[in-house]
């Protein structure tokens, strides 16, 4: 039998908050970018108030035009979460009682040794004839329901971390499965760093033009560039085979720079470096203040490979933690060559660390001199045999934006030396 076809959907975000700009709608965003890569397009999105009338009339206006709705936000125990007696409206139905979801409810609220509440009970009431979508994150049900003519709507919790599991574990399937999604998009993206738009586009155009199916895009943001490619084709096995035709081929033409793909960051990576070298790494920071601690602790298991920083901000705390020479600091100047190799050497030792990293620069406005312009950085890693790699990088921007490229750069010198470092697997 031919399955009912969908061809676009609306997305509707209920709260109040939204309306008076409390709140940012990250949710619409998310579920956006999830249909696009199953081929569902999305006609219109909404934003409405947590009111009944309108919340229903948004959803009948939308089936005008659509043949499916979803709505985020309302679902929960208290008065102004409405979106469910607005979804019975718009049906034209009743709420009825659904057992298995108080049971869920009561058993969730069992394990978390708290009382469940009068209001949350009515969570466990739904449209009649509707489908509850398990919230295996929270304790609001969400709801799919279908019209006599087939067409759906389909309501998911306001909280993201709620959100995104139930659209990704429960909706979406059913959605699949109920319509002929018989087109998707698998998408693989390689991470480079130190290597501009313009170097890739270089390297890899004759693979642009070879055609549409995968896609190739490049997209810039900071000193990092990703690489995508996309891939449609009726079964993610079929759209792999897709990826798997052009990646090698893409990370041979890009070799040295890929510091990982998919969900991997540059932090991440230098992580993964370390542990594959059995080393550990400190830091010691003067412009960038922190960031790169910062950004190395962010990842799960930091401990393993990272061991600290230190902030070396005055002179003086270059001087007496660092073991940095008042005479160099004196002669060469805070942000040098050769202040940052001691900087580099001093936190490798002082803190016991097999690597040491370090940044020193001037990030403005003020402290620039026609020697020593605003953006001027020095990077140092020292490595485990006592090898000292520097760099110096001119930044362009403003204060912050000197600081978080100078991060970016610094986690990149690690990263590519301690990945082709001998003992690493490459
Ligand atoms: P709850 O059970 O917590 O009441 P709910 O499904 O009723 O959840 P809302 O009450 O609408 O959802 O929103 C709860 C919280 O979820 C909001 O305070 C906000 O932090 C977040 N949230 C709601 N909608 C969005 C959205 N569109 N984008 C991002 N975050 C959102
Ligand atoms: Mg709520």
């Amino acid at each position: 039998m031919a399955r009912a076809s969908m061809n676009n959907v609306e997305l509707i975000a209920v709260g109040t908050e939204l309306l008076l700009g409390q709140l940012v709608d990250t949710n619409t965003a998310f579920i956006a970018a999830q249909l696009a890569q199953v081929g569902i397009d999305v006609y219109a999105t909404h934003a409405v108030g947590d009111n009944r009338g309108r919340i229903a009339r948004a959803i009948s206006d939308a089936w005008q035009r659509s043949d499916g709705v979803i709505l985020t936000g309302g679902l929960g125990p208290t008065v102004d979460d409405l979106t469910k007696e607005a979804i019975c409206d718009a049906l034209g139905v009743a709420a009825e009682f659904h057992e298995p979801s108080l049971q869920t409810m009561e058993a969730m609220f069992a394990a978390l040794g708290r009382p469940m509440r009068e209001n949350n009970r009515r969570q466990a009431y739904l449209p009649q004839g509707s489908t509850a979508l398990p919230n295996p994150h929270g304790t609001a049900p969400g709801v799919l329901a279908f019209r006599g003519d087939g067409k759906f709507v389909a309501a998911l919790p306001g909280v993201p971390g709620e959100m995104r599991p139930m659209l990704l574990e429960q909706l979406l399937p059913r959605l699949r499965q109920r319509f002929a999604l018989e087109q998707m998009i698998v998408t693989r993206v390689l991470h480079t760093v130190n290597l501009g738009e313009s170097e890739i586009d270089h390297r890899i155009v004759d693979l642009f033009e070879r055609g549409e199916n995968p896609k190739i895009a490049v997209l810039a943001h900071d000193a990092l560039c990703d690489v995508k490619i996309m891939a449609k084709a009726g079964c993610a096995a079929a759209a792999q085979a897709l990826i798997a035709d052009v990646e090698p081929v893409l990370g041979e033409r890009l070799k040295g720079f890929v510091y990982g793909v998919d969900e991997m960051t540059l932090e991440g990576a230098v992580h993964k470096a370390l542990r594959q070298l059995g080393s550990t790494l400190a830091v010691a920071e003067s412009c960038t203040g922190g960031r790169i601690a910062a950004a190395l602790t962010a990842v799960p298991g930091a401990s393993r490979s990272f061991v600290g920083a230190v902030v070396a901000y005055d002179n003086a705390v270059k001087e007496s933690l660092l073991d940095v020479d008042a005479d160099l600091l004196a002669r060469e100047g805070a942000v040098s060559e050769a202040a940052v190799r001691a900087m580099a050497l001093g936190v490798r030792r002082r803190l016991g660390s097999d690597v040491g990293l370090a940044t020193t620069g001037i990030a403005g406005p003020d402290g620039g001199t026609s020697s020593k312009p605003v953006g001027l950085v020095w990077l140092g890693l020292a490595l485990p045999g006592g090898r000292v790699e520097t760099r110096e990088l001119h930044i362009p921007g403003d204060r912050a934006r000197v600081a978080s490229r100078a991060t970016i750069a610094a986690l990149g010198l690690a990263w590519k030396q301690l990945a082709a470092s001998p003992g690493s697997p490459g």
